[in-house]
């Protein structure tokens, strides 16, 4: 147990995404006793989606005393097949069952508003955590020694200025407090414009009720991936399997012209039943039940590595320090992973002195960089797997894929991968940082 004058330490959140949500919790967890939360938004505003509960995650989750709450609603996955978008050939199926026996905990899916919900409600349960909901930070004025900040309230009153021990930045992928801690060292965050977006679409049970095709996809505990050229959709069953998710990715044409600080827009649903025209009838049966008007699509963005996270003693959190495509579904269970560490670290602190906050906040950035960057490279490279046309490639691709049904080889998809896996889920970041805080900390 940390002492007393460290558990005292203030710190500042900002974000109350899954990053900002889970540091709180972690933190509080680990007996901090003074945590502020700063969200812009006036509530935690999730868009209705979906997303993979993966081992790393739910460990941690379970840790923190919530798994429990959102394991209740989601569904335990037995497979993913992975299909040709055109024909609905299955090109591979990779069974999924051995992974709760190997890694503790399953691999799920669920619903986000469960899953941030589920954290959020663990928050409240800890009186050392104080939500301020509809405040904007606008500019942090010092990142150290005592870091300090500007907050706005959305809804009136004076901005006023906010000093604490730390400030971790979990403000997500438009991070401005990462751009500002950049051009202290005179680094621009490049932007890697990354030519893809997704369509984002919830099918509710009776809006399949009349097609048993359909019903059969809903009623299977399974991820299914109908992939093409430049494209591909992902789907599976969440809320107790009364809800179908379904995300899709295609090239990016409506943002290409749009300001860059837009990331979601309307849709059009013409648009997306021609760029998936050439898929087979069931998932453009699918795509159709969509109502007009309801189609919500999001750029996909990410940003090139950056040389650091942590800036005097504030950190950068998840999204805003490693933005990921989804094709690996990491980025959430990378920003909880970030939330664990950086509780860990900070209660192994011999003092409350700036050099030593500043120093475990740079055991945290070890800890994680390379593994976070990793994860965000091979999302990408499975991505160009998923996403090729005819030719070699494709055709050893699909080799590949052929080869599972005898049980070979690796998985071109890559978090089927049991050599993925193992490297994701079979790490397990809060026990590496409590084991080498002390040797990383001595070098520093
Ligand atoms: C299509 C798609 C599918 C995905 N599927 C998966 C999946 O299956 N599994 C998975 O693990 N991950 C998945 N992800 C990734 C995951 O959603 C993100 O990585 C994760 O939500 C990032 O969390 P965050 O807290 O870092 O950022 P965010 O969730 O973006 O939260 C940032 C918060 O900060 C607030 N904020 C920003 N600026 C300020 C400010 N100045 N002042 C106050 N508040 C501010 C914002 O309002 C927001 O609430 C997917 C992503 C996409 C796009």
């Amino acid at each position: 147990m940390a002492s007393k004058n460290v558990l005292n330490l203030h710190i500042c959140i900002v974000g109350a995404g899954m990053g900002g949500l889970a540091t709180a919790l972690a933190l509080a967890k680990e007996g901090f006793q003074h945590i502020d939360v700063y969200e812009g938004a006036s509530t935690l505003g999730f868009v209705g989606a979906g997303i993979q509960l993966a081992p790393n995650m739910a460990r941690i989750l379970d840790r923190m005393g919530v798994w429990k709450d959102i394991e209740r609603e989601a569904v335990d996955l037995q497979d993913t097949s992975i299909r040709q978008g055109s024909t609905d050939q299955e090109l591979g199926h990779v069974d999924l069952k051995y992974i709760r026996s190997t890694y503790d905990y399953p691999h799920m899916v669920g619903h986000r508003s469960s899953l941030a919900g589920s954290i959020y409600e663990g928050c409240k349960r800890e009186k050392t955590i104080n939500f301020f909901f509809a405040t904007e930070i606008e500019v942090v004025e010092s990142y150290g020694p005592r870091p300090s900040f500007k907050a706005r309230p959305r809804k009136g009153g004076e901005p006023y200025d906010v000093q604490c021990d730390v400030l971790l930045a979990a403000d997500g992928v438009k991070s401005t407090i990462r751009d500002q801690m950049l051009r202290l060292a005179n680094i621009s965050a490049k932007i890697v414009d990354t030519g893809q977006a997704a369509y984002r679409i919830m099918l509710k049970r009776e809006d399949m009720a009349n097609d048993p095709e359909l019903l059969e996809l809903l009623d299977k505990e399974s991820v299914t991936r109908w992939i093409g050229e430049k494209r591909h959709i992902i789907a599976y069953p969440v809320s107790n399997k009364q809800i179908y998710n379904m995300s899709t990715v295609q090239p990016d044409l409506n943002f290409a012209a749009a300001p860059s600080a837009t990331y979601t827009t309307k849709g059009s649903k013409p648009q997306m039943m021609e760029v998936f025209g050439d898929f087979c009838p069931k998932v453009r049966r699918m795509l159709d039940l969509v109502p007009d008007g309801e189609v919500c699509e999001w750029k996909l963005r990410v940003h090139e590595p950056l040389p650091f996270w942590v800036y005097d003693q504030t950190a950068l959190v998840g999204d805003a320090c490693h933005p990921t495509l989804p094709h690996l579904a990491q980025g959430a269970a990378q920003a909880i992973e970030d939330g664990a560490v950086i509780a860990v670290v900070l209660s192994k602190l011999p003092n409350t002195s700036p050099e030593a906050i500043h120093k475990a906040l740079k055991v945290y950035e070890k800890v994680r960089m390379e593994r976070a960057y990793t994860l965000v490279e091979l999302a990408a490279a499975s991505g160009r797997a998923m996403h090729l046309g005819e030719g070699a490639a494709k055709e050893e691709r699909d080799r590949q894929f052929a080869a599972l049904k005898d049980g070979k080889g690796p998985v071109p998809d890559k978090w089927a991968d049991a050599d993925v896996q193992k490297k994701i889920y079979g790490t397990d970041v809060v026990k590496v940082a409590k084991e080498e805080f002390g040797a990383i900390y001595a070098k520093l």
